[in-house]
């Protein structure tokens, strides 16, 4: 139920998160496309033929997209820059969708700002 949802749910945090360890490379991801300011890899739990995260390599506060100050916006343009030039690198000419969960409420587990790209099928909407 609700209350199991929530207790379930990580709690936001600015401390060090799993994609630290995989932007040094101190756990193995499949990564699609780096640059010096972001990295994009295949999601461990692929919800799409084509499903890839893409974060930026420094955090500076950004545990979400709650967190954003004016400081922010360069990096998060990158990031849909890169959504961008890594749906074209793998194909998504008929569309694709772009995905950035905040907070419990958002469903958010990974507390370092990611945008998720999805493509390879048909996308619904409502999400869920
Ligand atoms: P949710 O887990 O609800 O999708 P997020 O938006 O925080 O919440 O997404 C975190 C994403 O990171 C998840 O899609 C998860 O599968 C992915 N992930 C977690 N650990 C790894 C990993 N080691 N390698 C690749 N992807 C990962």
């Amino acid at each position: 139920d609700a209350a199991l949802a929530a207790a379930a749910a990580p709690v936001p945090s600015d401390s060090p998160t799993i994609f630290d360890k995989i932007i040094n490379k101190e756990i193995p991801s499949n990564v699609v496309y780096e640059d010096d300011k972001v990295l994009a890899f295949r999601d461990i739990n692929p919800q799409a033929p084509t499903h890839i995260v893409i974060i930026p390599k420094v955090k500076d506060g950004l545990s979400g997209l709650s967190k954003a100050e004016e400081r922010h916006c360069e990096i998060l343009g990158r990031l849909m820059y890169t959504a961008k030039l890594v749906a074209k690198q793998e194909g998504l000419d008929d569309g694709f969708r772009i995905v950035i969960n905040d907070g419990p409420n958002g469903c958010q587990s990974v507390y370092h700002i990611h945008v998720h790209l999805l493509g390879g099928r048909q996308m619904n909407w409502p999400p869920g």
